[in-house]
């Protein structure tokens, strides 16, 4: 079979890896980028940790795949009718059949400021920013910002507001930054954190959170943001690190599409029981409109579906229907302390913290060879000071 993969993530790694089991298919893989992104790390690079547990390259992970070809460009076109990409490069790529797993992009609900002056931590570039902020303070400055601000109690702003604290402590030490007070605001507009957890976990959470110190602020609506401060629910904070970790949406890709590609209310794209969107054209990951979407465990349960049924369909056997998985929620609240959720089974602390650990070298596993997800593993119990900011150097370290 020749299959052409449009993304370079979860989805699309993964269905280029099980698809490249069998030597006589050709995966042709088409991203933007060349490094694959493991998001779920992301808030530990961000605040310490080795990039390494973040960021491998697809030249590592395809490395003896020899039939896998990978092609960084950005697909900005499709036609369906003949079958072709294009890309910025200039190049058409012909298909026969297509699987899209591009990813969702940020968005800031129109509020007037968050795009200027709030942080993310989505990507290399968005970390590598948010560093530099925190550096040029506390290394060059030697002063703190009044208040870090943390807006979207999910998953990934409740990981993050657990580890900043830690982490600008641990720069104020390390560059002498004396008699200094970290405060950490976590903003969400719903009336609990977690909204999608169950309200046990929430409260167990909360208490957690209030312990390392984390100001939470529910019910409150983020209006606007300029230089020096955060308008929440009409009340200005003070603060030039506001990380918005709150809103995403679909790739705009498939709207520019319609021709191709009907959107579900929530943005999505409307697969049938297939995961197909049109003849020949897959959709899987975040931009599939299916139960659990917006997750990679779901990402990976699509990619593993739509590969085994171009396998059976290649040798004239029925596809399988899609059926949703329910995905483990194991979310990281500080050090070696997750919460873990999965049905009615709940499992809070020390436990929940090794849970989570396993789970992502078991995710790892799902996208890696395993020497590379051995070494991404490892990496995060490595600190690393300067990756993200070689441009600062440290003053005189003093005692
Ligand atoms: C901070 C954060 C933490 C998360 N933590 C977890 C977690 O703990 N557990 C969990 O299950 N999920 C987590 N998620 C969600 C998970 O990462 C996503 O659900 C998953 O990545 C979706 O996989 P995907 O293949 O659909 O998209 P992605 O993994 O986002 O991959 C999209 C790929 O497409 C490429 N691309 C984009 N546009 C184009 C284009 N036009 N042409 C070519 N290539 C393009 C991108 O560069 C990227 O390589 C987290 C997400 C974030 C942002």
């Amino acid at each position: 079979m020749q299959i052409t993969i449009v993304g370079g993530g979860f989805g699309g790694v993964r269905a280029a890896i099980e698809l490249a089991k069998d030597p006589s298919n050709q995966i042709t893989i088409i991203t933007d980028k060349p490094d694959f992104q493991y998001y779920p790390t992301l808030y530990s690079s961000a605040t310490g940790h080795s990039h390494l547990e973040s960021w491998v390259s697809l030249g590592e992970i395809f490395a003896d795949k020899q039939n896998v070809h990978v092609y960084i460009d950005t697909i900005y076109h499709i036609d369906a009718h003949k079958k072709t990409l294009r890309g910025a490069s200039g190049i058409a790529y012909y298909y026969e059949t297509v699987i899209f797993a591009i990813g969702v992009v940020t968005t800031y609900f129109d509020i007037p400021g968050l795009e200027t002056y709030t942080y993310g931590i989505k990507s290399e570039e968005e970390i590598r920013k948010l560093k530099q902020r925190l550096f040029v303070d506390i290394a060059e400055k030697h002063t703190l910002d009044k208040n870090y601000v943390v807006v979207g109690a999910g998953p990934t702003g409740i990981e993050l507001s657990a580890a900043l604290g830690t982490y600008v402590n641990r720069l104020c030490k390390y560059y002498g930054v004396k008699n200094h007070k970290v405060r950490i605001h976590l903003i969400e507009a719903a009336p609990r954190i977690l909204p999608r957890s169950s309200q046990l976990t929430s409260k167990v959470v909360s208490r957690r959170l209030k312990r390392l110190g984390v100001i939470i602020e529910t019910n409150k609506r983020v209006e606007r943001a300029n230089a020096h401060e955060l308008i929440v629910s009409g009340r200005p904070i003070e603060s030039h690190t506001v990380i918005w970790t709150s809103g995403v949406t679909n790739h705009p890709f498939f709207a520019a599409h319609p021709n191709v590609f009907k959107l579900a209310p929530n943005g999505r794209v409307l697969v049938d029981d297939y995961l197909r969107a049109h003849n020949h054209v897959y959709v899987i990951g975040d931009n599939a409109a299916t139960p659990y979407t917006g997750l990679a465990q779901t990402a990976i349960h699509n990619a593993d579906l739509v590969v085994d049924n171009l396998t059976r369909l290649s040798k004239g056997r029925p596809p399988k229907k899609y059926k949703a998985m329910l995905p483990v929620s194991a979310i990281p609240v500080g050090h070696n302390w997750a919460v873990v959720e999965w049905r009615w089974v709940r499992i809070y602390g020390w436990t929940g913290g090794l849970i989570r650990r396993v789970a992502d070298l078991v995710g790892y596993s799902e996208v890696f060879p395993i020497g590379t997800s051995l070494g991404a593993w490892r990496a995060a119990k490595v600190y690393e000071h300067d990756y993200f900011t070689p441009t600062i150097k440290p003053q005189k370290r003093s005692k």
